[in-house]
């Protein structure tokens, strides 16, 4: 069946409105997704008529919550082809996860001058974690720089791996250049040295849907409401022997098998790794998103989006005022740029009070700032539901913006 945008759009409420009198155009997919309605009625729902926490309760509200969460699992567990449910973590999201993650692996398996390889182009949250473990630990955090065109250098990548390389983390696609690193070959140079992978999936789940079994990949994470589920939900999958190797890196609730004061033991993951309340209502708007992404069809998702970014970066590299960041042959639904002499906040603002919703700034990834010498820049983030002529409207609102410069 075709894709059908405008049919997309119409299951999300969000979209249909006007801000300054203009209709909305949203492109700040990469900061949070809008939710379809099945999301949005899932959540009401649940808040309506079947709201009680779960695992801890007989009666019929906390038995149905229960196993309405653990079928939320198995549905992230196979929207991600896991091995098993077990091996889904639900977080806060993924900084949430990587923060957990590096706190539990500095714990176990990180000594003073071991080394940590993530790369130039992270985001923070998957920068400063590892750097307040290296902190806490005297470990060395090593970086994988990246080439002015948005590619990583891989080739340092064998110059970079010691043997007192612990880990590394790396993220699928950047939510500031868009480009699609070639994670299968670090997993296979990792593996090679018997050094475990974390992929921060924050930016590619949505666009490009995942096989972490067929990627090999020990770690991967992603957050919900990027994905077109809630805020405040997140996962961690991990490969099932780090499950029982790690300690878990928050106490309380039902995370335990016994406790007394002189000892406790653990339950078995994933309950391990899920202190406190759940965040359950989160976990089941999450599986419904991802059941709206499968129904809708993640193909045909990927064909709309890669053929707009292709339309976004041909119209906007014809406009000479425009400088475009991250020119990646392998490149996902990121439009980063600036006009000459404009700064990137007094052109957000034009382009906000044209009705359109872009980011501007370093979008927490400073050191790619660095890279370039720029304080910033403005990103336009493709989702699902964008069109052709948003893309016109964001090129006419750019226009605009020189005009008013000139
Ligand atoms: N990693 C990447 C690549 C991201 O784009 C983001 C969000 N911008 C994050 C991590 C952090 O995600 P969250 O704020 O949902 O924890």
């Amino acid at each position: 069946m075709e894709y059908d945008v405008y049919s997309v759009r119409k299951d999300f409420p969000m979209l249909n409105q006007q801000i300054y009198g203009r209709p909305l155009v949203y492109l700040d997919n990469g900061a949070t997704a809008q939710k379809p309605l099945s999301v949005i009625e899932c959540i009401n729902n649940f808040h309506t008529s079947k709201n009680s926490t779960i695992h801890r309760g007989i009666h019929f509200f906390s038995e149905q919550a229960t196993e309405e969460f653990e079928n939320a699992r198995k549905t992230v567990q196979q929207f991600i082809h896991a091995e098993k449910s077990s091996e889904v973590i639900f977080t806060s999201g993924t900084t949430g996860s990587i923060n957990g993650l590096a706190w539990s692996f500095g714990e176990r398996f990180i000594s003073p001058g071991d080394e940590i390889i993530i790369s130039e182009m992270e985001h923070h949250s998957n920068i400063v974690p590892w750097q307040m473990l290296c902190e806490r630990k005297g470990a060395v955090l090593k970086i994988i720089p990246f080439n002015d065109d948005g590619t990583l250098e891989i080739n340092k990548l064998d110059t970079l791996i010691t043997v007192k390389t612990r880990l590394i983390s790396v993220m699928h696609i950047s939510n500031t250049l868009g480009t699609i690193n070639p994670i299968r070959a670090i997993i296979a140079r990792a593996h090679a040295n018997d050094i475990p992978v974390v992929i921060d999936g924050a930016q590619s789940v949505q666009h490009t849907g995942i096989d972490v079994q067929k990627l090999d990949c020990d770690f991967f994470v992603f957050s919900g409401h990027k994905i077109y589920g809630p805020t405040g939900i997140g996962i961690l999958y991990a490969k099932e022997k780090w499950l029982h190797e790690l300690p878990p890196f928050q106490g309380g609730g039902e995370m335990v098998n016994v406790v007394s004061f002189q000892k406790t033991t653990y339950n078995e993951p994933p309950v391990k790794f899920e202190a406190g309340t759940p965040n359950y209502i989160g976990a089941i708007g999450l599986a419904e998103a991802l059941k709206y992404l499968t129904k809708t069809g993640l193909s045909g998702i990927a064909k709309h989006e890669n053929a707009l970014l292709e339309y976004g970066s041909q119209k906007l590299s014809e406009l000479d005022f425009i400088t475009l960041y991250g020119q990646a042959p392998d490149k996902s639904s990121i439009l980063s740029f600036n006009l000459k002499d404009v700064h990137h906040y007094d052109a957000g603002m034009i382009i906000d009070k044209m009705g359109i919703a872009v980011r501007t700034g370093t979008h927490c990834a400073q050191p790619v700032m660095q890279h370039y010498g720029i304080s910033g820049t403005i990103r336009a983030s493709l989702g699902m539901y964008n069109t052709q002529e948003e893309i016109d409207t964001l090129i006419s609102a750019v226009k605009k913006v020189r005009d008013m410069f000139a």
